[in-house]
């Protein structure tokens, strides 16, 4: 088999379109809010404390809506996105080309579309009564949860926010790493919580100390999660093959053809699946295709989501394949405040997956307007 032969190229995983069959938009409001978190959130990267969001609002001919949400953050860094240059790739171009019929790709702005995508598939399933969980084949109605918990000020207050995590039922902790806060925050935590399961996201802060992030390897946790910069896919291969945690991938992995190149350089062998980052939720499950043939293992990464983000991604995280915590706690883990009724967790602990029509969850316009969120109408 050689890149030129077509049969080549006949099995790689094609995004559905979960949408189908969508109905003609007649209007379509985006919204801008801002969520405050309830304590910062630092990574190797940056610290967020407040969440800007574009939520879009599609509305059919006969008053039908379906809602979406853009995951990208307030600055470029964790991608090429950000919030205020994603509402305006959606004002101008996005939502223009959607309103005129026009096919969206979404390998220019993948968070950007993956709002819109969001919201055609909220207004198709809301349309037929089906909820998001049934449409993609989710198998549970609870999914359990790793609570991902930033850069604190010293052990003893990062021993306190994990108690909180697993006191509201996180069935693993990940720490966010970087060179001078990794192996003595994992090891403490690891003492202090015999038996929980730790793991380790440095969002690409090793890629000039790859021996650094492998002694973080061999620290007794269950995945490394991205050492290196999203492009460094041998130094990546490297540290996988040396370290003994296995490696897991999230900015590297772009799309279902990017999961499947990665895979094959040995980057890692845990793919983290965002549907923001790859596009949405149709290039999520073509993402989680081509990982199950590649036996990797998944889960369902997080973005800071608002309940309406949060409640799409818990929904995929119940699809079959995706065989570790994902990401996505309760809303009370991060906002005392949430835009939707929040997403809760059952007597375990699990998160529960909503099982209402369309996404399970959806803002209230009046409670944007309180909020101060801005309107911003296209019409075709
Ligand atoms: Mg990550």
């Amino acid at each position: 088999m050689t890149a030129e032969d077509p049969a080549a190229l006949t099995d790689l995983a094609a995004p559905t379109d979960l949408a189908a069959p969508t109905t003609p938009i007649a209007r379509c409001e985006l919204w801008f809010v801002e969520l405050t978190l309830r304590r910062p959130f630092r990574t190797a990267r940056d610290t967020t404390d407040h969440r800007p969001l574009t939520l879009v609002r599609l509305i059919d001919h006969d008053g039908a809506e379906g809602w979406g949400e853009c995951a990208a953050l307030a600055a470029p860094g964790y991608s090429t996105e950000w919030a205020d240059g994603a509402f305006v790739a959606l004002r101008d171009h996005l939502v223009p080309a959607l309103l005129a019929g026009v096919t969206i790709a979404p390998a220019a702005a993948p968070m950007a579309a993956a709002a819109v995508e969001m919201a055609r598939v909220d207004l198709a399933l809301r349309r037929s009564g089906r909820s998001l969980a049934s449409r993609v084949g989710a198998r549970r109605p609870a999914v359990p949860w790793c609570a991902v918990v930033g850069r604190q000020p010293d052990i003893d207050a990062l021993l306190g926010v994990v108690g909180d995590r697993v006191a509201m039922g996180a069935a693993m902790v990940k720490l966010k790493v970087e060179p001078g806060w990794d192996v003595v925050a994992v090891t403490a935590v690891r003492e202090a919580f015999p038996g929980l399961d730790v793991a380790a996201d440095a969002n690409g802060a090793y890629d000039t100390r790859p021996w650094d992030a492998v002694a973080l390897a061999d620290a007794g946790i269950v995945y490394l999660e991205q050492p290196v910069a999203p492009t460094a896919v041998l130094r990546s291969a490297e540290i996988a093959r040396v370290g003994a945690a296995p490696v897991a991938l999230d900015e590297t992995l772009g799309d279902p053809a990017g999961v499947r190149a990665a895979l094959a350089a040995g980057a890692g062998s845990v793919c983290n699946v965002k549907p923001a980052r790859v596009g949405g939720l149709g290039p999520a499950m073509a993402c989680l295709a081509e990982a199950r043939a590649a036996r990797s293992r998944c889960f369902v990464g997080g973005m800071l989501e608002s309940g309406l983000g949060r409640a799409a991604a818990v929904a995929l995280a119940a699809v079959p394949g995706f065989d570790l915590p994902c990401d996505l706690g309760p809303s009370a883990a991060y906002v005392d405040d949430d835009l939707t009724e929040p997403i809760r967790t059952d007597a375990s602990g699990a998160v529960v997956v909503p099982d209402g029509p369309g996404l399970g969850r959806c803002p209230d316009v009046e409670e944007l307007l309180r909020r101060g969120a801005r309107r911003t109408v296209v019409e075709p």
